[in-house]
C-alpha cells in the first residue's frame, strides 16, 4: 500500500466506496463522478501506478476481472455497449495514479463524452446495490 494513494485507501477498506465487485486480487467500484450511469472502476489491491509498472501476470488477472464485471454490468444494466478506459499520465488526463480501468456503459445514441460529471450519493448508493455481483 502507497502512502497518500486514495486508491490504496479505498482498496484496503480505509475508504468508503459503493462497491460492485471484490476478490482477493482487485476491488470494483462505482466512479464518484461519472461519465454515464453505472461508470465502474477496477482497481488492483496492489499498488502500480499505470500499466507499464504492471507485471503482465497481475494485468492479465485484472483484465481477467474486467471482462467479467463488464459481463455482469451488461446484463444488470439496461445499456447497450461500454467503453474500457485505461489513462496513463497526466497528458492522457490519468488523475489517480494507481492502476484502474474504466468500464463506462453506454446508453442508445447517447453521444460518447469522456466527462465527469458530479456524481449524487444517494443514486450512487441505489445503483451499487442493483448491480453488485
Ligand atoms: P483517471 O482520470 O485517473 O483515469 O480516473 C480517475 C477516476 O477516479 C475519475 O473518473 C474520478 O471521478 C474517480 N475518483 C477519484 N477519486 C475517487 C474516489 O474517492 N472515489 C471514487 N469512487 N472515485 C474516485
Ligand atoms: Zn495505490
Amino acid at each position: 500500500m502507497k502512502n497518500d494513494c486514495i486508491f490504496c485507501a479505498i482498496g484496503a477498506g480505509e475508504i468508503p466506496c459503493f462497491k460492485v465487485y471484490e476478490d482477493e486480487l482487485v476491488l470494483s467500484y462505482l466512479d464518484i463522478n461519472p461519465f454515464s450511469e453505472g461508470h465502474t472502476l477496477v482497481i488492483p489491491k496492489v499498488h502500480s501506478e499505470g500499466l507499464l509498472d504492471t507485471d503482465d501476470a497481475t494485468l492479465a488477472a485484472v483484465l481477467a476481472r474486467v471482462k467479467k464485471i463488464a459481463a455482469h454490468l451488461k446484463t444488470a444494466l439496461p445499456c447497450d455497449g461500454f467503453n474500457i478506459l485505461q489513462n496513463n499520465g497526466e497528458a492522457a488526463g490519468q488523475t489517480v495514479k494507481h492502476l484502474h480501468f474504466h468500464i463506462v456503459p453506454r446508453y442508445g445514441s447517447e453521444p460518447i463524452v469522456f466527462e465527469n460529471k458530479k456524481g449524487d450519493m444517494d443514486k450512487l448508493k441505489a445503483l451499487a446495490e442493483r448491480v453488485r455481483l
